[in-house]
């Protein structure tokens, strides 16, 4: 199982994106929770990385994408399922880690977008933040996280609906009440990817994909 997480801060994404990789055996790629180790660690990645935290803002694409690419060559020695949690958060993440996961002949079955309300997720961030101490649970910072992900995040949404990979839940409600949902619609799934009529539909998906991508040519011809 190969899902890749959209969703605005304060949505469940850390929630539900460990219960996932539970639940399948696999790897939670989460880039904010591997991004915040390096902080704490203070290693050079880490003390470059802190101010953009604080700040709430977007590290550089090049950053995550090198780690995101060591830890889904990671994924696929342990058996090529995983769970991304944090990327893509804009267009040119989205095309560099589709053309990673190609490359790895990996690309995601699914795109699970958590939808929440911005007063809802504000609600959830501000009671974090009284528990866990993060820099960037604060409500300037907060708003800052919202604005910018409904500018450059939510939009990349509808390339993965335009797909046909989109599954999108109402994360308003409890935790397991999600969580339920959630596994109910990819375990629906499980059987249609493993099949044989899967892969022999996933090329002309692919296409499409790599085409909405701006991929042409052979190189968009699909992997695995
Ligand atoms: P998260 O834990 O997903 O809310 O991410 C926390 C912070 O980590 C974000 O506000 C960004 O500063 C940084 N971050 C996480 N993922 C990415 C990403 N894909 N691209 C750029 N910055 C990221």
């Amino acid at each position: 199982m190969r899902v890749l997480m959209i969703a605005p801060p304060g949505a469940g994404k850390g929630t539900q994106g460990a219960l996932i990789a539970a639940h399948f055996g696999i790897p939670h790629i989460a880039t904010g929770e591997l991004l915040r180790d390096h902080v704490t660690q203070r290693t050079s990645l880490g003390l470059a990385v802190q101010e953009y935290l604080d700040r709430g803002e977007l590290v550089p694409d090049q950053v995550v994408l090198d780690m995101v690419r060591e830890a889904m060559v990671a994924a696929k020695a342990a058996g090529g399922g995983y769970v991304l949690d944090g990327i893509p958060r804009n267009m040119q993440q989205a095309r560099a880690a589709y053309l990673i996961a190609r490359e790895l002949g990996m690309t995601a079955d699914v795109a699970l977008h958590l939808d929440a309300d911005d007063a809802e997720v504000t609600r959830r961030l501000l009671a974090r933040a009284a528990l866990e101490h993060r820099s960037d649970d604060t409500a300037d910072v907060i708003a800052g996280r919202l604005a910018l992900y409904h500018r450059v995040t939510a939009p990349i949404i509808c390339w993965y609906r335009d797909r046909g990979i989109l599954v999108s839940v109402d994360a308003m409600r409890p935790v397991q009440q999600i969580r339920r949902e959630i596994l109910t619609a990819l375990d629906g799934m499980r059987p249609l990817l493993d099949s044989e009529a899967a892969s022999a539909r996933h090329p002309g998906d692919l296409a499409t994909l790599a085409e909405a991508f701006g991929v042409t040519g052979p190189a968009a011809a699909p992997r695995g």
